[in-house]
């Protein structure tokens, strides 16, 4: 393996897994990992930004970056739409970049498609209720929302097993490390064939 290979990583997961803990770790871990910051129509949460947690835009102007060409893919959840800019992508993974993509089931698959060198891992939780628990403590939305989630969790709860890796996070720090070492794993590949 040689330190300066480029990798595409989805990391998906239902929403409320802990993704978002999960690859603050790895990219603590593992300086050259960046985080690709997606275009949404979504309105900011407190304390996000933009740029940082997402480029919030209005939809006319998702609507020219789609017509552009500028979206590797994109996606309409829950009534607002998410896309991956992908100049930004291609040219971190040219610089050797372990680009990791915080996503749905589907941006997963669309990703895959685009990109099939891209290593794609499912985040998935010890068991419904334990998700169901953790989406609720967030308390950043209101019921109905982590209820319509929490459907979308169950529809897609079949799909999981077509990813690359599945990992449990249950414990932390062993999840981080399963992470590792399949982006390890996946970045020989890249080089062996
Ligand atoms: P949230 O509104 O909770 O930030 O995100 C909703 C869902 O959309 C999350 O599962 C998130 O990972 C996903 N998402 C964020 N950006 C993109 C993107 O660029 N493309 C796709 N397909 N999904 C995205």
């Amino acid at each position: 393996m040689t330190e300066g290979d480029g990798l595409v990583v989805v990391l998906a997961g239902p929403s409320g897994v802990g993704k978002g803990t999960v690859h603050r770790r790895v990219r603590e871990e593992l300086p050259e990992a960046i985080l690709s910051v997606s275009l949404t129509t979504r309105a900011p949460r407190p304390n996000e930004q933009t740029g940082v947690d997402y480029w919030f835009v209005d939809r006319p102007t998702f609507e020219r970056a789609i017509a552009d060409g500028d979206l590797l893919e994109w996606t309409e959840y829950a009534g607002n739409l998410y896309g991956t800019p992908v100049g930004p992508l291609d040219e971190a993974v040219a610089r050797g970049k372990v680009v990791i993509l915080d996503f749905e089931q589907e941006g997963a698959f669309a990703v895959k498609e685009a990109r099939p060198e891209t290593l794609t891992i499912a985040l998935l939780p010890p068991s419904m209720e334990e998700l169901e628990r953790r989406l609720r403590q967030r308390g950043t939305e209101d019921e109905e929302v982590v209820d319509r989630r929490l459907e979308v969790v169950r529809q897609q709860l079949p799909h999981w097993r077509r990813f690359d890796r599945v990992i449990e996070n249950d414990d932390l720090e062993t999840c981080v490390r399963d992470v590792l070492a399949a982006i390890e794993d996946a970045r020989h590949d890249t080089v062996h064939g």
